[in-house]
This record gives structure tokens, sequence and C-alpha cells, in this order.
């Protein structure tokens, strides 16, 4: 019957339920374990200008070497890192990996090229979290002007007075600011000219339909335009094809993250990636009508 079958169901999500309920309590336990055990690593993805191929800076992105279960990207596990608030001992330990590779960078006697990291919800609402930043970079002996902090527009806009205050704060003491995924959120560019921040990064998905899509187009080149006025630079994520590239530099579009430039590598390979060199030969692909 159905009063049955709705019984079943029931028992049947209640078990799913605690499962979900168990694996989210392993994994928090799990996470906890990993700092000490220091199963975290960090991944650099070059970000390369559009107009020379060369790498501007790099963003540390965050790995979990979970044994026995390989790899873990923070899609699987960031959320909880969250909730727990374990992210902000988590976000301490990526600045201070990221000194490192700035100092890797900076024993490697090459240009040294600045480093972001993402910042979470949590590490915004930490009173410390600049003072804290400080010392590190003190301690560490790293010049502050290397130190990128990426902050999501949704973040901003739904922490305004919390992050003015941080921003500030982080920009009195040298360190830049990115506005990451922009295009995501709620925010207004009239909104963003109130933070001083030094660089937007345009959402993966604006690119996704680059080549098929007249709006997305109109879009990216509208937000160029506009963040130019406003005196910053503009990085775009998610870059994939050569089209893509080849038409957000001629938009004038100042530097691009993506894989057509290079994965998220591992330090020693990050320090070993001289920049792209697709620039020439896509010069000699015919023009791209679509992409006019
Ligand atoms: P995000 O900051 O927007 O980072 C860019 C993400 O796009 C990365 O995913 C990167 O691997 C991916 N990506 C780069 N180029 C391409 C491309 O051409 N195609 C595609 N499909 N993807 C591309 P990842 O490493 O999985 O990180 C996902 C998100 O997790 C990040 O998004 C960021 O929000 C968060 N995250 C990563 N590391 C940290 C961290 O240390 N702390 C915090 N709080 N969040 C982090
Ligand atoms: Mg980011
Ligand atoms: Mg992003
Ligand atoms: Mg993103």
């Amino acid at each position: 019957s159905s009063k049955r079958a709705g019984k079943n169901q029931l028992s049947f999500y209640n078990k799913e339920m605690q499962e979900q309920a168990l694996a989210s309590i392993r994994l928090e336990e799990a996470l906890r374990r990993a700092l000490c055990r220091e199963e975290f690593v960090l991944v650099f993805q070059p970000i390369v200008s559009f107009s020379s191929g060369e790498v501007k800076k790099f963003e540390a992105l965050l790995r979990w070497k979970q044994p026995g279960r390989g790899i873990q990207n923070p899609g699987t596990f960031i959320a909880v890192a969250e909730q727990t608030g374990l992210i902000v001992p988590i976000g301490y330990w990526v600045i201070e990996a990221a000194c490192h590779f700035i100092r890797q960078q900076m024993q490697a006697k090459q240009s040294v090229k600045p480093v972001a990291v993402n910042l979470s919800v949590c590490q915004l609402r930490e009173a410390e979290f600049a003072a804290r930043v400080e010392s590190l970079l003190l301690r560490l002996n790293i010049p502050p002007a290397l130190l990128v902090l990426e902050i999501t527009e949704s973040m901003l806009m739904e922490n305004v007075e919390l992050a003015m205050v941080l921003i500030e704060k982080l920009k009195k003491l040298g360190i830049r600011i990115a506005i990451d995924d922009f295009g995501t959120g709620y925010s207004s560019l009239s909104q963003l000219r109130h933070f001083p921040v030094d660089i937007l990064k345009i959402d993966r998905s604006f690119v996704v339909d680059l080549e098929t899509s007249a709006v997305d187009r109109q879009m990216v080149e509208a937000i160029t335009a506009m963040v130019h006025k406003l005196g910053l630079k503009v990085i775009v994520e998610g870059i994939e094809t050569v089209e893509q590239m080849q038409f957000l530099n001629k938009i004038g579009c100042d530097y691009g993250q993506g894989f057509l430039f290079a994965r998220p590598l591992p330090p020693e390979q990050a320090l070993q990636y001289t920049g792209y060199a697709g620039l020439a030969t896509s010069e000699c692909l015919p023009n791209d009508d679509r992409l006019r």
C-alpha cells in the first residue's frame, strides 16, 4: 500500500541522513588530525599576462593528501572545514605555506611573483586576523606586497562592514586584495569602488560559453572597461581554449588563469613554469568571426 511505501521511504531517508551525519562527523575528525599530521599541501596555478604569456602571479590552492583516499580537492572538504571553524587554523597554515613558496622563489634567484591565497568568511570574522598575518610576514621576512588575499564577491557583499575594516587593515600592511569569483555575487561595480581592492577576478562561468554567447562576451568586455576605469587589473579565471584567450586579449583583459596556460602545479613544477608559449602560434590562426 501507499502507506507502507511511505513508511519505507521514511526509514530509507532516515538511514541516509544518519549515514550523511556520520560521514560528516568522520570527515571533521579526519580534518582535525590532518593539520598535525601534515596531510595538507598547496599547489600553485600560474596567472599569466595575455599579451606576453609571462607569469605574473600564482594562486595557491589547497589539497588534502588523505591517507588511503588520494588527493582531495577543496570541494570535498572546505564546506565542513568552514562549518566547524577548522578553516581558521587551516587558513593560517595556507598563508604560511604560501610564504614558504615565496621564499623558495627568492632562493631560486628568479624574479619573485606574488602569491594569492583564498580566504574564507570565518577568517574575515577573526578579530586577530590582520595582526597575525602581519607577525607571520615579519617572522618569515616576506615583503607584504608579495602576498595577495582573495575575497569572493559574495563574501564581501554579505559582510560589507567587516570586510571593509579588514581590507583597510590589510592594505595598510601593504598586502594586496583581489575580489574572487566576480559576477556570481550581487554587487554592482559602483559599490566596488568603495573598497580599496587591487585586482578583480572575473568568474569562470563567464568564460565557459564565451565562444557561443554574445551576451557573455559583452558582459566580460563591459566589466573589463569599467574595472579599468577604477584603476584595477582584471584576471579572468578558467581559460581553457586558444579562442577564449584571443578574445580576452583583444578586449584588453590583463591576466588569465586556466588549464590552457597551466594546471595547478606542485611547488617544484610551478617554479619551473616559464610562461605560456602558445602566443606565437595562436597569432597565426585565422581570425574567428564569432569572436569579434
Ligand atoms: P577559486 O579560488 O575560484 O579557484 C579556482 C578554481 O578553479 C580552482 O579549483 C582551480 O583548480 C580551478 N581552475 C583553474 N583553471 C581552471 C580551468 O581552466 N578550468 C576549470 N574547470 N577549472 C579551473 P580548486 O583548486 O578545486 O578550488 C576550488 C575552490 O576552493 C577555490 O575556487 C576556492 O574558493 C576554494 N579554495 C581553494 N583553496 C583554498 C584555501 O586555501 N582556502 C580557502 N578558504 N578556500 C580555498
Ligand atoms: Mg581564488
Ligand atoms: Mg575564483
Ligand atoms: Mg571560482
